[in-house]
């Protein structure tokens, strides 16, 4: 394998397959509500960037066991990961929380990931997931970063800069979970180095995993609406895959990887995987690293500078 995928990890750990299964909250964003900021992040669809989840006037256990059953016998899983994906899981009332994660603890489920924003890490919400690790439950918190541009950070409205995360990673680092970050490798405001960059920040961090998203476009965005008014493009389908097989190649060897392409809503999207499926795309990647004889982490070294 050209490079170290997640479900490869989740192998290593768990011995068999193991399944990220989302769970959706009713909650919002400090970056939507006015505490952090408005409008939210320009590409933030109105599901608060998850998708793929059941509805919220469900509880978490009746979603978890829908898709179990749903999911289970279609994949051959037998293990779980609860992935609470919407919005900022930390910016929910501390008790709703608690018994969202209560309520995830099924005998199947392996693991909690939390999604969150990097400079919303509350540390009573760590204490009480660290209660859980250490009762088995291997927690992951997923941290939106898009980019270390603070220049592209400001013009996408993230409401945080680089040092948030850095410290973000250094705090939950200290709770021994796994972090998981996510970076889009194509926004028209960074360069190919931004990207690189990104890649040699998460190594040098020791961030666990990595999540890529091409660039996706959703109707009833400022992005969309910025997308319509031609106000830039988007690099072209080849160049976006030889960018993401470089990131590969200077990032750590043991980072896993979660994503390398985008995944959005039907319906609601004005652009997304240059009309492809990701799977295509995906396949493309990977028989070109196979061809060229690359692999992840062969050029890693973060003080050799290999750009
Ligand atoms: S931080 Fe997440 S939920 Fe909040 S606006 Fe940005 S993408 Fe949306």
């Amino acid at each position: 394998m050209s490079y170290y995928k997640y479900s490869q990890y989740l192998r290593n750990i768990y011995g068999e397959k193991v399944y990220k299964i989302p769970v959706n909250l009713p909650g919002t964003c400090p970056n939507r509500d006015g505490t952090i900021g408005t409008g939210g992040c320009v590409f933030c669809g109105s599901v608060g960037a998850g998708f793929e989840s059941q509805s919220n006037r469900l509880s978490v256990r009746t979603q978890l066991e829908n898709n179990i059953a749903h999911i289970g016998p279609r994949y051959k899983a037998k293990k779980y990961i609860a992935y609470f994906q919407n919005y900022t899981g930390t910016y929910l009332p501390i008790e709703l929380f608690r018994q969202a994660i209560r309520e995830a603890r099924l005998e199947n489920v392996v693991g909690i990931t939390i999604s969150t924003r990097p400079d919303w890490i509350p540390r009573p919400y760590l204490e009480f997931l660290a209660e859980v690790q250490r009762e088995g439950i291997a927690i992951e918190i997923e941290l939106g970063l898009q980019s270390i541009n603070i220049n592209t950070l400001m013009t996408i409205n993230r409401g945080h800069g680089v040092a948030e995360f850095v410290g973000a990673v250094m705090t939950i680092k200290e709770y021994g979970f796994t972090i998981c970050t996510h970076l889009i490798g194509n926004l028209p405001w960074d360069t190919e180095h931004d990207f690189y960059e990104a890649g040699r920040l998460l190594s040098v961090l020791g961030v666990d995993s990595v999540k890529i998203h091409s660039l996706y476009i959703l109707e009833n965005t400022e992005l969309g609406k910025w997308y319509n008014e031609d106000h830039f493009d988007v690099l072209p389908s080849d160049a976006y895959i030889d960018r993401v097989i470089h990131f590969l190649r200077i990032i750590r060897p043991d980072m896993s990887v979660q994503r390398l392409f985008a995944r959005a809503p039907k319906g609601e999207t004005l652009f997304c995987n240059w009309g492809m499926s990701w799977r295509k795309l995906q396949n493309i990647l990977e028989a070109r690293m196979k061809e060229n004889g690359y692999h992840q982490g062969d050029l890693y070294s973060h003080t050799g500078g290999n750009l």
